[in-house]
């Protein structure tokens, strides 16, 4: 699979079918937190960066052989999906090949564009991210491209509230010193309350950022934060992941995504996150435990469980 990714589990949604729309590491944005790496082309031109067909023949046929459907197909990737000047025709191919509802991850750089939300307000879900209110803050924090400013990011989200009637699930990741003072949550407060998402969800740099500025808040200083941004605010952060990547999945999770396709190690280690060597390891002890079955296919080693 060259541009989707998964079945995996998901804090936010589930078992979630990702969808690359846009080859590594394209964004607007160079966020001291990614976990991608540093933004190697910082842009907002929008182009078919990869072609539909290619994209949507790969769905296509992961469709016709799935055994199970995801509880979402998620549109994200290694950079800014709707970047992709593709993406309304993506939604709707995708939405007439199966019932799974549709997500987009966005940073919401584009937001402002009228065509960027006739096309995204076709999804079912969309999850923008907005880290911070004041302009220095988001400089410091999103390091976006040239021109590109918060009030114009805020204005196509409150755009997008107006004109799109399914879920808005906002993501806010704070870090220490830099978006968690009180002034900057009291501005997050505000911008909230206008926005009116239908979730407003909290994360932090719990892995290895591109950063070392990028600075984690605590499982307690998020609650703190939570409770104080209001009623309908969640933590998401998953902090099981933070203590080595390896230990992001349990067997039983690893086992529930190779019960809906075989995967190759190298498929899960870019899926999960996790280096090769670790995948390997724990793959031979499920296989030495009887948990999955080996097969090979065009010199390619599958796991899958029986
Ligand atoms: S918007 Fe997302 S992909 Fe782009 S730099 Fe920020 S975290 Fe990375």
């Amino acid at each position: 699979m060259k541009y989707l990714f998964g079945p995996v589990p998901s804090r936010r949604l589930g078992m979630s079918l990702g969808v690359d729309l846009i080859p590594p590491k394209t964004c607007p944005f160079d966020c001291i937190y990614c976990e991608v790496g540093p933004t190697t082309v910082k842009t907002r031109e929008r182009r078919e960066y990869i072609p539909a067909q290619e994209i949507l023949a790969e769905l296509e046929e992961y469709l016709a052989n799935a055994s199970q459907n995801p509880d979402y197909i998620t549109l994200a990737g290694s950079g800014e999906p709707t970047l992709n000047s593709a993406l309304g025709r993506i939604i709707r191919r995708t939405k007439e090949l199966t019932s799974t509802p549709v997500a987009v991850l966005t940073n919401g750089a584009l937001l402002s564009l009228p065509e960027v939300r006739r096309e995204i307000i076709n999804a079912d879900v969309i999850l923008p991210s907005l880290d911070a209110v004041t302009p220095a803050l988001f400089e410091m924090i999103n390091r976006p491209v040239a021109g590109l400013i918060i009030g114009a990011l805020i204005t196509g989200l409150h755009h997008l509230r107006a004109e799109y009637s399914g879920q808005i699930w906002l993501e806010i990741l704070l870090l220490r010193g830099l978006n968690d003072t009180e002034t900057e949550l009291a501005n997050l407060k505000k911008a909230i309350q206008k926005l009116q998402p239908d979730r407003v969800q909290l994360n932090t740099a719990v892995r290895p950022a591109t950063e070392e500025t990028a600075k984690p808040l605590t499982p307690e200083e998020l609650a703190a934060a939570a409770s104080f941004l209001g009623e309908g605010t969640e933590v998401i952060a998953d902090f099981s992941g933070s203590v080595h990547p390896t230990f992001i999945l349990t067997d039983s999770e690893l086992l529930a995504t190779l019960a809906r396709r075989p995967q190759t190690a190298r498929d899960l280690a870019e899926v999960l996150g996790m280096p090769l060597v670790a995948v390997m390891k724990r793959l031979d002890h499920l296989f030495r435990e009887g948990r999955v079955s080996r097969s090979q296919r065009q010199n390619r080693i599958f796991y899958q469980t029986h």
